[in-house]
């Protein structure tokens, strides 16, 4: 076969295999979208565990009806336009492919309306160039992305689709994890018309607390202890289960680097390591942790899906977080085994 340039649906076909692994992962790249115009208020609606229907809306700054089109094509963001910029990123996204990867293996609509502009506008794509089509619509504003029939021209990628629970037990985590790091955004989640999930906004403390109860347990959320610690511009924030209350296995595990859910085996490693040698080498440690951290300290675009970073600081960064941890996790542990002698 001679060289030859990929029709512009297949390289985004193949894009899309990176970044739209199944309905879970289009419902995350959407939220980051809502967050990163500013939204605060997200509702989904979500048909056969997503792969009948997964819309959004949202309240944020909305599309311009002329950058309808950029937005579903690849390689266009509002997000970055240098290099220092990706090095010093403050958004969820940067690559400018979620839009394009989702539309090349569905049936999606984008319909938007800034505040300042008089009416909304759709836009939907079509064909082996994915060209764009544009009309007037109706529609508040903010925005809503309408995927339809996600994966019907590629088969391969269909098969693998889960039944429509274990698909929406997905999505509704990856809903739980945008929910424990936005509790300035209120989230609605319904699965074939009936209302699964309801994060309303949580400003104060105590509506924060019960956010994190409704997410992680009353249990956890009653023994955790908090987590606050700050050195050399970098901050730890959060929760962490005293070794007491640690069973075999947790799903509390929630780790963010800058706002974004990561599995950093850096990380783990050090909330294992704080816990020492009060927690038995059968337990599964609980959290939910916050790393703050300049940008410029940590490389996000390491993998296409973002579930990794790669800190410039590496081993500064583990002995941090395991000298926040270990005084309050040391400290129970030695209250509680005091009690249990009593
Ligand atoms: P990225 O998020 O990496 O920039 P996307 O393909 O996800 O790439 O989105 C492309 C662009 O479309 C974004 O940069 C943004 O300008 C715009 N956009 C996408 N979703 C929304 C939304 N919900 N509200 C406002 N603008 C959006
Ligand atoms: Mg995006």
């Amino acid at each position: 076969m001679p060289i030859q340039l990929l029709p512009i649906s297949l390289a985004n076909q193949i894009a899309a295999g990176e970044v739209v692994e199944r309905p879970a992962s289009v419902v995350k790249e959407l939220i980051e979208n809502s967050i990163d115009a500013g939204a605060t208020q997200i509702e989904i609606d979500i048909e056969q565990g997503g792969a009948k229907r997964i819309r959004l809306r949202d309240n944020g700054a909305g599309i311009v009806q002329d950058e309808l089109a950029l937005a579903l094509s690849r390689h266009a963001t509002s997000k970055i336009s240098s290099l220092d910029d990706l090095e010093a990123i403050q958004s969820l996204g940067f690559r400018g492919e979620a839009l394009a990867s989702i539309s090349s293996v569905s049936r999606l609509r984008l319909t938007s309306k800034p505040p300042a502009q008089e009416t909304a506008w759709q836009a939907w794509v079509e064909g082996r160039d994915m060209e764009v089509q544009t009309s007037p619509a109706a529609h508040p504003d903010g925005t809503t992305v309408d995927v339809v029939d996600l994966f019907y021209n590629t088969p391969a990628r269909r098969k693998f689709l889960r039944t429509a629970k274990t698909e929406f037990s997905h999505i509704d985590e990856v809903i739980r994890r945008i929910a424990l790091v936005r509790f300035d955004v209120a989230l609605t989640l319904r699965h074939n018309q009936k209302e699964v999930r309801q994060y309303r906004r949580a400003d104060s403390d105590s509506a924060r607390q019960q956010r994190l109860a409704q997410i992680c347990g009353k249990a956890f959320a009653a023994e955790a202890l908090q987590v606050k610690a700050e050195h050399d511009q970098v901050q730890l924030r959060g929760w962490i289960a005293p070794a007491a209350s640690c069973r075999h296995q947790s799903d509390i595990q929630y780790l963010y680097v800058n706002g974004r859910m990561m599995r950093d085996r850096l990380l783990l490693h050090a909330v294992r390591q704080a816990y020492a040698d009060t927690l038995a080498e059968d337990r599964s440690p609980s959290f939910v942790l916050y790393l703050e951290l300049p940008a410029i300290d940590v490389d996000v675009n390491v993998h296409p899906a973002k579930h990794e970073v790669r800190f410039h600081r590496a081993r500064q960064i583990h002995d941090f977080v395991v000298q926040a941890l270990r005084p309050a996790l040391v400290q129970s542990a030695s209250e509680h085994s005091s009690e249990s002698m009593d």
